[in-house]
This record gives C-alpha cells, structure tokens and sequence, in this order.
C-alpha cells in the first residue's frame, strides 16, 4: 500500500505547489498600482493629485474592493 500513499503524496504536493502560483498570480493581479488620473477613483471629483479627493472617498474605495474580494 506504501506505493499508493506515496503516489497521491506526490500529487497532492504538485497540487498544493500549483495552488500556491496561482494564487500569487493572483494576489499580483488583483491589486494593480493605481496611478492618478486627475479625478477621484471614488466619486469621480476633479483633483490636482492623488488617487481621491478626501479620506472618506479613500475608505469607501477601499470597502469597495474588499467587499468584491469577498464574493
Ligand atoms: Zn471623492
């Protein structure tokens, strides 16, 4: 039996090895460098720099993305 329990041992580390660049994909996918754009990523307001136009459009932002995560 040992040569069956080392078999799947074998596949389960080639699976686990392949769910692990995945998920880095992944990770490097989902989180892409925003880059300033002139407006608000949040509320579409007009800015002179920075991503949004006040904290608040920051965290919402942020809730936003978490929350499509978790789906
Ligand atoms: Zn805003």
């Amino acid at each position: 039996m040992s040569k069956f329990s080392d078999t799947s041992d074998f596949a389960t580390e080639l699976e686990q090895r392949e769910r692990d660049i995945l998920l880095a994909q992944h990770k490097a996918n989902a989180e892409p460098r925003l880059q300033p754009t002139g407006r608000c990523y949040n509320c579409e307001l007009e800015i002179s720099r920075g991503l949004f136009c006040c904290k608040d459009c920051q965290e919402e932002w942020d809730f936003i993305k978490k929350m499509e995560k978790h789906r």
